[in-house]
C-alpha cells in the first residue's frame, strides 16, 4: 500500500474546526486506499504561551525541564486529531516522539534526528489505523524527552517521509506555496512552483521560517520532495526537488533569474567589539570562547585601523542568546585589552538568494544601489555564491525587503 507522509502546522490546527478539517483530509486520503501517518505542530501558538509561562516561573530554565514542557503542545494536537479522526469512524492512534521511535541525540532544544526505528508506526499502520505523531520531538538514550528546536516539525516530517521511503513529504501550512518573499510582508511576491534545495536551504536558514532549515536538509540527503502547501485548499503548492530534477520537469537547461527569493531574519542582534590589538589569535580566542558557551555566530566582520595595531570586530548572533554573547565578549574584551564592547539588537538582516547570481555580476551592486535610494544605511556585509546579506535597522528591514523585490522584478519573473 503507497504510504502517504502529511505534516500540518500549527495554525492548521488551530482549533477544534481546523481539526476537524484535518482529520477529513486524512479519512479521505486514507479511503483512497493509502497508510497514512499524519505529524503535527502544537496548536496555534501554543510553543510560545508555553515559553511565556516558564518565564514567569524562571529567568533560567533547566533545559531538560524546558523540553518536558515544550514538547507538551504537540501531545494536545496529536491526541485531539486521533480523537477527531475516530469520532468520524477512521481508526487512528497518537504516538508521541519516543512512542513512534524517534531517537535523537542527547542534546535537549536542539537535538537531531538520530535514527527512527519504525516497528510500533508499521504495527499500527498494519491495524489499519492512521498514526497521528507529535512533531519537534523524540527520545534521547536515557529515554528523556528531546525536542529538535523551534520551527522543528517539519524536520520530524521529512525524517518520518524519508525512513517510511514514501515518495514525498507534504507539509500542509497557511500558505499555499513557498514564494519569492513573505508574503505577509510583500503582497505582491509570487509563488515558486518549484524550489531547489540549495536555494530553499538558503532561504530557510537566513529567516524565511516557511521551512525548517534543517528539514530541507534532510530532504536533500535522502532526495525526499516537498510538497509545501496549503492547508486550506486542495491546490498544488511548491515542491522542494533537486536542481536536476527540477531542470527534468521544468525543461529549462540554465537557470536564467540572478536572484530567486528574498528572506528577513528579524531574529538577530549585533555585537561589536572595539580597538581589538591586531595579533594572531585574537579571533580564535573570541569565537572559541563563544563556541564554548553554544552561541551560534552569524555574520563576522573585521576592520583594521590605519595604525594598523589595533581592528574593530563585529559579529551578529541569535537575539535570544546576546545576553550571554554580550557577557563573553566583555569578559575576553577585558582579556585582550580591547577598548570596549557595543551591542544593538535594533537591527535584521536582509538576504538576496539564487544560484543564478554567481554568473551574473551586478547583484550586490545593484542591492547596495537600492538600499542607498531608500536611504537605508547597510551596517554589515556578507557574500557567497548563492547569497548576499546586509545588516539594516530594524524597522527599516520590511522597506529594505518591498524595494528589493521591486527593484529585482521578482513580482514579474514568469
Ligand atoms: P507552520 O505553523 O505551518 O509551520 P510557519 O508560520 O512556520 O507555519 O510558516 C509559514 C509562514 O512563513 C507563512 O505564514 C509566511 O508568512 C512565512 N514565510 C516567510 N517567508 C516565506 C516565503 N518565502 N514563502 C512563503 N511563506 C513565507
Ligand atoms: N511547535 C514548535 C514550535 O512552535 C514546532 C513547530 O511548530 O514546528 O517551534
Ligand atoms: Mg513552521
Amino acid at each position: 500500500m503507497p504510504i502517504i507522509v502529511h505534516k500540518y502546522g500549527g495554525t492548521s490546527v488551530g482549533n477544534p474546526e481546523k481539526i476537524k478539517n484535518v482529520a477529513r483530509r486524512v479519512k479521505k486520503v486514507m479511503e483512497a486506499g493509502n497508510e497514512v501517518v499524519v505529524v503535527v505542530s502544537a496548536m496555534g501558538h501554543t510553543t510560545d504561551e508555553l515559553i511565556d509561562l516558564m518565564h514567569k516561573v524562571t529567568s533560567n530554565p533547566d533545559p531538560r525541564e524546558y523540553d518536558m514542557l515544550v514538547s507538551t503542545g504537540e501531545q494536545v494536537s496529536a491526541a485531539l486529531l486521533a480523537m477527531a479522526l475516530q469520532a468520524m469512524g477512521c481508526p487512528a492512534i497518537s504516538l508521541t516522539g519516543g512512542q513512534a521511535g524517534v531517537v535523537t541525540e542527547d542534546i535537549y532544544r536542539k537535538a537531531r534526528i538520530k535514527e527512527i526505528k519504525l516497528d510500533r508506526i508499521k504495527k499500527e499502520l498494519k491495524d489499519g489505523k492512521a498514526v497521528v505523531i507529535t512533531g519537534f520531538q523524540g527520545i534521547d538514550s536515557k529515554g528523556d524527552i528531546i525536542t529538535i528546536g523551534r520551527g522543528g516539525s517539519d524536520t520530524s516530517a521529512v525524517a518520518l517521509a524519508a525512513a517510511l521511503k514514501a515518495d514525498v513529504c507534504d507539509i500542509y501550512t497557511d500558505v499555499d506555496g513557498v514564494y519569492t518573499t513573505d508574503p505577509r510582508i510583500v503582497p505582491e511576491a509570487r509563488k515558486l512552483k518549484y524550489i531547489s534545495y540549495e536555494e530553499m536551504l538558503e532561504l530557510a536558514s537566513l529567516g524565511a521560517q516557511v521551512l525548517h532549515p534543517r528539514s530541507v536538509e534532510c530532504a536533500s540527503i535522502y532526495n525526499m520532495v516537498i510538497h509545501l502547501r496549503s492547508s486550506s485548499k486542495e491546490d498544488e503548492g511548491t515542491y522542494i526537488m533537486s536542481a536536476a530534477r527540477i531542470a527534468k520537469e521544468a525543461g529549462k537547461m540554465e537557470k536564467q533569474e540572478a536572484v530567486r527569493g528574498i528572506a528577513l531574519d528579524e531574529n538577530i542582534a549585533k555585537i561589536g567589539i572595539l580597538h581589538v590589538p591586531d595579533r594572531p589569535g585574537t579571533a580564535a580566542r573570541l569565537f572559541g570562547a563563544l563556541a564554548k558557551e553554544k552561541v551560534n555566530v552569524d555574520m563576522i566582520v573585521q576592520s583594521i585601523h590605519s595604525q594598523g595595531t589595533l581592528a574593530d570586530m563585529a559579529f551578529t548572533v541569535e537575539r535570544a542568546d546576546l545576553k550571554r554573547a554580550v557577557e563573553v565578549t566583555e569578559r575576553i574584551a577585558g582579556e585582550l585589552k580591547a577598548e570596549k564592547v557595543v551591542s544593538d539588537s535594533d537591527v535584521s538582516k536582509v538576504s538576496l538568494v539564487g544560484v543564478g547570481m554567481v554568473s551574473q555580476p551586478g547583484t550586490a551592486s545593484k542591492m547596495f544601489e537600492t538600499l542607498a535610494f531608500e536611504k537605508i544605511n547597510i551596517q554589515m556585509i556578507t557574500t557567497s555564491e548563492i547569497k548576499i546579506s546586509c545588516v539594516v535597522k530594524a524597522e527599516q528591514g520590511k522597506q529594505a525587503v518591498r524595494a528589493l523585490h521591486k527593484a529585482f522584478g521578482l513580482d514579474k519573473v514568469a
